[in-house]
């Protein structure tokens, strides 16, 4: 009988711009098995997320690059196969650092048990994890909003930016929301109670921003960079504060990052940047998680996933989020639910 196999998708090449199928390898592998104190997980769906490109760069972050033929790094979730820790029991639902594979292994403390009754498997990777909580601890701890405050959140029909349009919502602020596409702007204002949208694809996003801010911008939750942030920066009310969640539009740059160059308005109007990384927030997971859920099964927080099936499809899938593809959290299906 041959030995159970482990599909997996290593990293083989530094990427230039947009990564390619070859810039990785899908291969195989016997399934790992678990040592004293480790789980084996079988994993069903992997989180595709914008700083897996991050990841795969040279170079220091805010964690280490993956290094050249190790298994891709990314977020998962899955079902316990075997377990060699009486923390987890063969059947558990957890979430962890899976890799793009159908098999991992991993320390006890590595893993979180999650309900599979109580949520669709992929919201345990996008409004009820990671994302989930970067927009509750990005927005409400650096932002600091207060109600009748003006929001703008770029990148704002995707996993982190819904959610902050409407948490400011909740908070009694008005969310101004950007994003590219009729069909997005359409969902935020209609589906998810957006004030308005801004199609920064079709329109003029500094003249769309003075038609919806009038007074200015209070908060400006930034997932995109590039020339939307300096087009906010150009609409600051004073003491704005603008977190610096991400800058997807700089991601892929072979020529070096553009900064802002309209950044003496945070001077001008005694405003604040302040960038975050929603890790650091690890120890209050249980309280953002909390709010969440209760939003969720309260109907005042909408969810949205993008579920794409096949392992096989991970280079292609992952370029989604880099064109605009992807139309809420983006997950790969990896095995049957
Ligand atoms: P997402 O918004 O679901 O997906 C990415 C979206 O970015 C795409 O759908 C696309 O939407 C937009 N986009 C792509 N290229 C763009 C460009 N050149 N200019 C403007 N928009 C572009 O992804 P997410 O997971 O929610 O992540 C959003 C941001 O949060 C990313 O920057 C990510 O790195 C960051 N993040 C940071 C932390 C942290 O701890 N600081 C944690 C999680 C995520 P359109 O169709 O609207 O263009």
């Amino acid at each position: 009988m041959t030995a159970p196999q482990n599909r997996q998708w290593l990293l083989k090449a530094r990427p230039v711009g947009l990564v390619k199928r070859t810039d990785f390898e899908f291969t195989t592998a016997p399934v790992p098995e678990p040592k004293p104190g480790e789980v084996q997980v079988r994993v069903q769906y992997v989180s595709l997320d914008p700083a897996m490109r991050g990841w795969i760069n040279e170079g220091k972050s805010y964690v280490p690059p993956v290094g050249l033929g190790e298994v891709m790094r990314a977020g998962g979730l899955g079902r316990v196969t075997a377990s060699n820790t009486p923390a987890f029991k063969a059947g558990d639902t957890v979430v962890g650092l899976t890799g793009v594979q159908e098999y991992a292994v991993g320390a006890a403390h590595l893993w979180n048990r999650v309900d599979p009754r109580l949520a669709p498997l992929p919201r345990y990777l996008g409004a009820l994890g990671m994302p989930g909580m970067t927009a509750y601890f990005g927005f409400l701890d650096v932002c600091q909003p207060k109600a009748g405050e003006t929001v703008v959140v770029s990148g704002a029909a995707g996993a982190v930016g819904a959610l902050v349009g409407q948490i400011a919502k909740l908070k009694g602020c008005r969310a101004v929301g950007i994003a590219g596409g009729a069909a997005k702007c359409a969902y935020l204002v209609q589906e998810l109670g957006f004030d308005a949208a801004i199609d920064y694809k079709n329109e003029n996003v500094a003249g769309a921003l003075k038609q919806h801010c009038p007074s200015g911008v209070d908060i400006y939750f930034d997932n995109v960079g590039g020339e939307i942030l300096d087009a906010v920066l150009a609409r600051l009310a004073r003491k704005a504060r603008i977190a610096v969640c991400g800058a997807i539009s700089q991601y892929n740059s072979s020529g070096g990052v553009t900064g802002p160059k309209n950044y003496l308005s945070l001077l001008v109007n005694r405003a604040r940047m302040e960038g975050f990384i929603v890790f650091d927030y690890a120890s209050r997971y249980a309280e953002g998680m909390q709010a969440m859920a209760g939003w969720l099964a309260e109907g005042k927080v909408k969810a949205r996933e993008d579920v794409v099936a096949g392992l096989e499809t991970f280079p292609e899938t992952l370029l989604k989020l880099f064109r605009g593809e992807n139309f809420g959290k983006l997950v790969l299906q990896v095995a049957e639910a």
